[in-house]
């Protein structure tokens, strides 16, 4: 059967998160037809989680190409992109204090990028409280939607764009997420200059990172005075039942964690004992490496749903850059066919290459962070350390990755105490 012009198919998107709606939106600006289903019942149904740094040389461009990196600029933090290291004692390691004018990595919270999204797209684009269930199996053309409300959408390309737990990738791949091995708790505090001077004069107004090898603490500012701490621990997946403990009971959690970071000084353990509410179970899974698949006509799979990794900072950069590039594929090709094809090209050894490097990445989290390296360049973009290369080439692609890609030397430059 042939395949239609990207201009006359019926595309339909699964997943309105940032990769999702990237997509959308790019598509619209050129004239192509796009449908986004997502399972939430509304657009304010959920908490959309922190604050999200996007990169110059990826979740931006992809913001150029929707048209939308102005407005990207006037909600970001730029001072969102200072970044300190600091020992269990809370002593200061490294410390970058970004320059004035500096857009490297500039943060916003995860809601405000999904309302600016939201409010580019035309009327009625995205379908909300659609829980997609199934694609239907076929060797050529249309797809059939199952959604669990029981109704069906016909589309000439479904895009997979729905996550870690993507009910699209079946229909090209076996693969499931697995879990790392690391879980973080999440950890919330509102109203940081009066209700939590001590913690703000600590982490500062972007991000703070701490471990000892064992576990690890990772502080983030969000706007409107807000902050959230991920506890990180080595621990198998189910560890608060395995304590006797359930996910709602704060004050037996924050006891357990007491005892895990005994050894922590009074000062960096407000990062787990102060905060406001109670804690989220957030277990890091990501997918097998490599992640690849045969194409399969009438579907595409970009961001999470296509290569989970560990969250070093790239996800929703990676997905916004899938987005773009297969908007812009199906803009330029004469078929669906060709541009999911073209897509794929470049999308799928990019993910391998950068999932190899990340794989075992949860763990890095943990390790104490060196000094000597980070005053190299980690404190350039405000990334975890990562170990020395396993294999050759190995460190090149990570610093390029997580210190700077593309961002003409600005490794070296941060202040180091
Ligand atoms: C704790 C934590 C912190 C992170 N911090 C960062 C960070 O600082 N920087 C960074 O770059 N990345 C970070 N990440 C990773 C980042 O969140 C993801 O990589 C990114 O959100 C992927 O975007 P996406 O559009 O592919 O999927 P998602 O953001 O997961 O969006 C998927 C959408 O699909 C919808 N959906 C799911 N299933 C269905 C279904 N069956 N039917 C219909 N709709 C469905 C969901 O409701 C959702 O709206 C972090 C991840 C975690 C877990």
């Amino acid at each position: 059967m042939e395949s239609p012009t990207p201009a006359s198919a019926r595309i339909g998107i699964i997943g309105a998160g940032p990769g999702g709606l990237t997509c959308a939106r790019i598509l619209q600006r050129h004239g192509i037809a796009v449908t986004v289903y997502d399972r939430d019942p509304d657009a304010d149904s959920r908490n959309q989680g922190g604050s999200l740094d996007l990169h110059d040389d990826d979740g931006q461009l992809a913001l150029r190409e929707a048209g939308l990196l102005e407005e990207f600029f006037e909600l970001a933090r730029f001072d969102g992109q200072e970044m300190r290291h600091l020992d269990p004692a809370g002593n200061l390691l490294s410390h970058h204090v970004p320059d004035e004018g500096e857009t490297t990595k500039p943060e916003i919270d995860r809601g405000q990028l999904r309302d600016l999204l939201l409010r580019s797209l035309a009327a009625g684009t995205v379908q909300w409280g659609r829980t997609l269930e199934s694609v239907s199996e076929t060797g050529h053309g249309p797809r059939t939607l199952t959604f669990t409300d029981g109704t069906n959408a016909e589309t000439d390309l479904v895009i997979g764009a729905d996550g870690a737990f993507s009910r699209v990738r079946s229909a090209v791949s076996p693969a499931t997420p697995r879990y790392t091995g690391v879980s973080f708790l999440e950890a919330h505090f509102d109203d940081m200059e009066s209700a939590h001077p001590e913690l703000s004069e600590l982490v500062g107004r972007g991000s703070a990172h701490a471990a000892d090898g064992e576990r690890g603490l990772f502080a983030q500012r969000n706007s409107g005075g807000h902050m959230r701490v991920y506890i990180m621990q080595r621990v198998p997946m189910d560890w608060i039942g395995a304590q006797g403990l359930s996910s709602d009971d704060t004050e037996g959690i924050r006891a357990h964690l007491l005892d895990a970071y005994a050894s922590w000084s009074p000062r960096t353990l407000r990062m787990i004992t102060d905060n406001d509410g109670p804690y989220v179970d957030r277990p890091i899974l990501a997918l097998p490496v490599p992640h690849t698949w045969e194409h399969a006509p009438g579907v595409a799979l970009l961001g999470d749903a296509a290569h989970l990794m560990p969250p070093l900072g790239v996800g929703v950069n990676l997905a916004m850059l899938d987005a773009s590039e297969l908007a812009l594929a199906l803009v330029n090709s004469a078929t669906v066919e060709d541009a999911v094809r073209a897509y794929e090209k470049t999308m799928l050894p990019r993910s391998a290459e950068i999932a190899q490097m990340l794989e075992g990445g949860a763990e890095h989290m943990l390790a104490v962070p060196d000094p000597e390296r980070l005053c190299r360049g980690s404190c350039a973009r405000g990334s975890f350390a990562l170990p020395p290369p396993a294999f050759p080439g190995q460190a090149a692609g990570i610093e390029v990755l997580l210190e700077g890609r593309g961002a003409s030397g600005a490794v070296g430059v941060a202040s180091c105490a």
